[in-house]
């Protein structure tokens, strides 16, 4: 999960949406929590707090309860929280503006993501909750209910698919090293999404990797010069 700068607080506004444009540009176009990319027009101004007027009203209009998220996560976190759960969240999961996110997931070929080996063991409970609340990020094999497996499946497939993608870019790179390769990958990589399964195939090369941060607008200060992840939040 890419870890985001939100940037100082946007003040005044009057409806959410008008967050939006701000919020695309600092996190980029891309789903918050399962890195799908996205048209503006199809990514949603997420409300960390659901956005329901009894619940949390001081939180309906604030920069600090915004991310963005595409239709699927949404929903499925919406409906996976309920109105009954609703209470710390901060607290009780992993958030991309929070913490450095890209350290509680690792992603696989086959479109898997676990949960790397060597967290803490309060951090991992966390780790296994946030993939739990988004649903997508869920194996099929351990999902309960018929929305959750499909959904599941759905996101097997997008990242199997991303990694194909990400892997072809590598070996056209290596074969011919110059700017302009550099470029045609970003652009591939941009248009793919999938931030963190580009940062797995391309993990010898800082040089790439360091493009790829920029890129994809994912938090610079969750990365040394190294491009190896630091702590930032719990992680
Ligand atoms: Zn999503």
């Amino acid at each position: 999960m890419k870890p985001v700068n939100k940037g100082r607080s946007i003040l005044g506004l009057n409806v959410h949406g008008e967050a939006k444009p701000d919020l695309l540009e600092r996190l980029g176009e891309f789903c918050s929590y399962c890195e799908c990319p996205g048209a503006a027009q199809q990514l949603h101004v997420e409300h960390i707090y659901a956005q329901a007027k009894t619940a949390h009203p001081n939180l309906s209009k604030a920069w600090r309860n915004f991310l963005i998220a595409c239709g699927t996560c949404n929903t499925y976190k919406s409906k996976h929280l309920g109105n009954d759960r609703q209470r710390k969240l901060l607290k009780k999961f992993l958030w991309p503006h929070l913490d450095n996110t890209f350290r509680a997931f690792k992603y696989f070929p086959d479109g898997r993501v676990e949960i790397p080996a060597g967290l803490k063991p309060e951090i991992r409970t966390l780790a296994e909750s946030t993939r739990e609340m988004v649903g997508l990020l869920k194996s099929p094999a351990v999902t309960t209910d018929y929305a959750g497996t499909s959904i599941a499946f759905d996101g097997l497939q997008k990242r199997k698919k991303a990694w194909g993608i990400a892997q072809r870019a590598r070996t056209a790179y290596l074969e011919n090293q110059t700017p302009g390769q550099l470029e045609s990958l970003l652009d591939n990589a941009n248009q793919t999404g999938y931030f963190s399964i580009w940062m797995e195939i391309f993990q010898d090369l800082p040089p790439v990797r360091r493009e790829l941060i920029r890129t994809f607008k994912a938090d610079s200060f969750c990365f040394d010069q190294n491009t190896q992840p630091s702590t930032k939040g719990r992680l």
